[in-house]
C-alpha cells in the first residue's frame, strides 16, 4: 500500500487486502490503539497518527509473512501468566496447556510435599513458571539449550516473580546425579520433512523438529528419564497427534508404568506419560 491508513476502517481495509485475518489485524490495531476489539468495531472513523499507521502497515507486512502475532505483540498469554516471546522462543500453544493441567494434577494428589520437578527445554519458560505459579510449593527447574531461550525465560521468571531455576544444556547432560519428582517436556517432535514447517519459519527451527520422523528427542527423554526420576516420579511429554502410539510403547518398554496419554483441546491425542516404579 502506498499511503499511510488514516483511519481504523483504512487500517482494516488494507490489512484485508494484504490477507491478514480479521481478528489479527483487530488484536494488532487494538494494541496499538490500546482498545478493545468492540471499540474498534463502532470507531471506523477514528484517526490513527502518521506513527500508528506506519507501525500497523509494517505489522500486517509481517505477519502476511506468517510472522506469529505473538512476535509482533511480543506477547502471549499462556495458563493465566502473560509472557514475554521473541524469535528465540517457541509461541507458547494452548495445546500445551493439557501438559500443564496433567503436572498440576499430579502434584496435587502423589508428590510429597516439596516436590522437586523439571522441565526440558523450557523456551519461554511457559510450562516451568505455570507449574510454579499454580503450584508454589515445589521445586522448580528448567533447562533449555539455547541462550537467547533461556534470557528470555529468565525475564519471564523475574518480572512474574516465580522463583525458577534455570540450566543452560542438552537434555540430561547439566542433571548428572540429579533425581526428580516430575520430568516434564514439550520437546522438537515434528519430523523434519514435514510441510507445516513453512509456516512455523519464523519459530526457532530447533524448538520444532530434530529432523528425522521427529522421533528422536522424545526417544532420549523416555531413555533418559529413568535416571533422573525418584521412584514413583512421573515423566509427561508433549508429542505429535500422530505419535501417541510411538510415545506410549516407548515408555512401556522402559518399564514405566499407569502409561496413558491424554488429548489437547482439539481432541488430539497429545501427552503422554508414565510413572516410573523404582530406581535405574
Ligand atoms: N505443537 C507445535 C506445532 O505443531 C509444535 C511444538 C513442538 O514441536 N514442540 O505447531
Amino acid at each position: 500500500m502506498s499511503h499511510a491508513p488514516a483511519t481504523v476502517g483504512d487500517a482494516m481495509r488494507h490489512a484485508g487486502q494484504a490477507g491478514v485475518d480479521r481478528l489479527d489485524a483487530q488484536l494488532l490495531l487494538g494494541a496499538l490503539l490500546n482498545q478493545s476489539r468492540s471499540w474498534l468495531m463502532i470507531h471506523d472513523d477514528a484517526a490513527l497518527m502518521p506513527e500508528q499507521a506506519r507501525q500497523f502497515q509494517d505489522w500486517v507486512a509481517r505477519r502476511a509473512q506468517d510472522v506469529p502475532l505473538a512476535y509482533l505483540l511480543g506477547q502471549k498469554e499462556f495458563h493465566g501468566l502473560m509472557l514475554q516471546v521473541n524469535e528465540h522462543t517457541l509461541v507458547p500453544r494452548p495445546d500445551t496447556e493439557t501438559l500443564v493441567d496433567w503436572a498440576l494434577e499430579l502434584l496435587a494428589a502423589t508428590a510429597p510435599a516439596r516436590p522437586e520437578v523439571i522441565d526440558l527445554g523450557t523456551g519461554s519458560g511457559a510450562i516451568a513458571l505455570a507449574i510454579k505459579h499454580r503450584c508454589p510449593t515445589a521445586t522448580v527447574e528448567a533447562l533449555d539449550l539455547s541462550a537467547g531461550a533461556l534470557q528470555a525465560a529468565q525475564a519471564n521468571a523475574q518480572r512474574l516473580g516465580l522463583d525458577v531455576r534455570f540450566h543452560q544444556g542438552d537434555w540430561w547432560t547439566p542433571l548428572a546425579g540429579r533425581r526428580f519428582d516430575l520430568i516434564v517436556s514439550n520437546p522438537p517432535y515434528i519430523a523434519g520433512d514435514d510441510p507445516h514447517l513453512d509456516a512455523l519459519r519464523h519459530e526457532p527451527l530447533q524448538a520444532l523438529t530434530p529432523g528425522g520422523d521427529g522421533l528422536s528427542a522424545l526417544q532420549a527423554l523416555v531413555e533418559g528419564a529413568p535416571a533422573h526420576l525418584r521412584p514413583g516420579g512421573w515423566l509427561l511429554l508433549e508429542h505429535g497427534f500422530d505419535q501417541s502410539d510411538a510415545v506410549t510403547q516407548a515408555l512401556r518398554d522402559e518399564g514405566f508404568e499407569a502409561v496413558e496419554c491424554r488429548r489437547d483441546l482439539g481432541a488430539q491425542p497429545r501427552v503422554s506419560g508414565g510413572r516410573w516404579p523404582g530406581s535405574a
